[in-house]
């Protein structure tokens, strides 16, 4: 599944799974946009990425601010003057019980999980829409489907994704658009390094697979919605969680 002479735009693409999916299109052919909140790390990745003889490109863009996100697509269109895989892959955290929940955090995580798709997706739509080509992928999660104790901010920001890409969906079908979702289970990254021995085993005991997902394989997941070939697969979700949720 090539993807020679399609650009990319990965949000959140320095590190972690955003980064993957980056080197994994890079392999495949396609210039790649890589886009973050921090310039610094997003130009790091982009220059790492170029090694694979492909052309690459760095963005600053907060995918929660309306104006960033508006300006980022311009520059996209004047450097590459196309785009045809947008993954919306940008995310964050700020756990805590649903009582105690500040409102701000609960903001924060919409803002950038769920806003952050809307934002990023309308103004690709505008793009997609005049080429008749487009995936559009957006990175979901397991807890948007089983809920998790401490997540209610990211579960239903998560859960708004799957309702927005099936919604994106049927609206774009008839546009050679397609929208899917991926959503990972635990996946091996410095937040699940970093955990305690006994809460990693807890976490493991629930997993059929007996082991963490990598970045990587996430990426081969998004790879398939975003090819060429995937044409006629939209509105769909691919579980990528080693069988702890089916
Ligand atoms: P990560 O390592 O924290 O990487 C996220 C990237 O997004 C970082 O480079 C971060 O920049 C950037 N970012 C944060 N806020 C942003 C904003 N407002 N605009 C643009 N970029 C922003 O996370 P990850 O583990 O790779 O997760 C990637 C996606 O997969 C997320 O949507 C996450 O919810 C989802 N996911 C992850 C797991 C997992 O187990 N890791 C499981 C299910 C779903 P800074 O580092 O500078 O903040």
């Amino acid at each position: 599944m090539e993807l020679k002479g399609r650009v990319a735009l990965i949000t959140g693409g320095a590190r972690g799974i955003g980064k993957a999916i980056a080197e994994c299109f890079a392999r495949r052919g396609a210039d790649i946009v890589v886009a973050d909140i921090s310039y610094d790390s997003a130009a790091e990745t982009a220059k790492e990425l170029a090694a694979y003889g492909i052309k690459t490109s760095a963005l600053k863009l907060d995918v929660s601010k309306a104006d960033e996100v508006a300006a980022g697509f311009g520059e996209i269109m004047s450097q590459f003057g196309r785009l045809d895989i947008l993954v919306n892959n940008a995310g964050i955290t700020r756990d805590g019980l649903l009582l105690r929940m500040k409102e701000e955090d609960w903001d924060a995580v919409i803002g950038i999980n769920l806003k952050g798709v809307f934002l990023c997706s309308k103004e690709a739509v505008k793009v997609m829409v005049k080429q008749k080509y487009g995936r559009i992928i957006n990175i979901a999660s397991v807890v948007a489907f089983m809920g998790n104790p401490g997540q209610a901010n990211y579960s239903a920001s998560k859960a708004g994704i799957v309702g927005l890409t099936k919604t994106t969906a049927k609206e774009y079908a008839s546009r050679g658009i397609t929208a899917n979702a991926v959503a990972p289970g635990f996946i091996a990254t410095a937040m699940t390094d970093a955990l305690a021995e006994n809460v990693r085993q807890e976490m493991l005991k629930s997993i059929p697979a007996g082991a963490f997902g990598t970045a990587g394989d996430v990426a081969n997941a998004v790879a398939f919605f975003a090819a060429p070939e995937s044409s006629y697969v939209t509105g769909q979700v691919i579980h990528v969680n080693g069988g702890m949720y089916m």
